[in-house]
């Protein structure tokens, strides 16, 4: 069959693809007429309607790497800042799991897979398009499992670490990759999450003034919908990994890149609304007899106790108003 050669997309959707709840409010859109909606029940937000799987396929044939290495003229493309941010970011990690085995899925070009060996951990990758993972396997002498996701190879229950950097507001479905990373970790397993900051202050400033019309050529710029569908901020994560997917949180960061501008980096560290990204590290929970990791109906001790029991360094910082917006 032919691919599509401009976006086609799915009847819009009536229930979150997280949570199922049905409370889905029209939130935003784009210059481009795409529409972004807020579920009620998670607060996350994504497009909808969604892309086709027609148009995902073709769109991810041709896409080098998850990683977004596009453009080596912006800092943060710069291969070299990508190596440091990677490097800094597996760091984190180590200071809550002892560095073993680590699933690394949406591993792209395979840079993360070189310097997991690097810091002593010992990885495995998963990507999408079979030949660009075939490469990756060759050339890093990592092994790089691809295909539909979740693909059979994997073992559950083997893996120390599950590391997804930039990965989960890519596919229409993240809660799969979450069940997913939860049932590959073995008990107490740690989860890295780098993500887009749909709630950074200069992203609500944005969200601000396209309400207000003041954009009307780059509304709705900052959701990047040519390839991110799902947008997400550090609360509505960290509620979700607690809530619903039986995990943890033990911290929440800006992100750990080098800048331009030094001052930057430690600030954002402390204060994710300051940053465009955040990572989040939490652990796989060992769950009480009975208890479903994949339900909605699930209710877990609340996070920030959570993470006060856990005796690790939380990093996260409320950000005033965040509620809801
Ligand atoms: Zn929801």
């Amino acid at each position: 069959m032919e691919p599509p050669r401009t976006p086609d997309f799915d009847p819009p959707r009536t229930t979150c693809p997280v949570c199922a709840s049905t409370a889905l409010r029209d939130w935003d859109h784009d210059a481009h007429g795409r529409r972004i909606a807020r579920c009620g029940g998670c607060g996350v937000k994504f497009m909808n309607p969604q892309y086709s799987d027609a148009w995902l396929a073709h769109f991810y044939s041709t896409y080098i790497s998850v990683h977004g290495e596009g453009d080596v003229t912006r800092w943060r493309s710069r291969p070299e800042v990508r190596e440091e941010a990677k490097r800094r970011s597996l760091r984190l990690l180590a200071t809550h799991v002892t560095p073993g085995r680590i699933l690394m899925i949406g591993c792209g070009d395979g840079l993360e897979l070189r310097i997991a060996r690097e810091l002593g951990w010992q990885p495995e990758g998963y990507d999408v398009e079979p030949a660009t993972t075939a490469e990756v396997e060759r050339t890093i002498g990592v092994r790089v499992h691809s295909g539909t996701f979740p693909p059979a190879t994997l073992a559950p229950g083997s893996f120390d670490a599950v590391f997804m950097d930039q990965v989960i507001e890519h596919p229409k479905d993240p809660a799969i990759y979450l069940r997913t990373a939860h049932a590959m970790l073995r008990a107490e397993g740690g989860l890295f999450l780098g993500l887009p900051n749909v709630g950074s202050l200069a992203n609500r400033a944005k969200t601000l003034l396209g309400r207000l019309g003041l954009r009307a050529r780059s509304r709705g710029k900052h959701y990047a919908t040519k390839h991110h569908v799902f947008y997400y901020e550090p609360k509505v994560m960290r509620r979700l990994l607690t809530e619903q997917f039986g995990f943890d949180v033990v911290a929440v960061s800006g992100s750990l890149k080098p800048d331009e501008h030094p001052w930057k980096q430690p600030l954002a560290q402390r204060f994710p609304i300051l940053d465009s990204s955040f990572l989040i590290v939490a652990r796989k929970r060992a769950r009480p007899p009975g208890q479903r990791a994949d339900s909605s109906a699930t209710r877990a001790p609340s996070s920030s106790k959570a993470c006060r029991s856990s005796g690790s360094k939380e990093t996260d910082t409320a950000a005033p108003g965040a509620s809801g917006a």
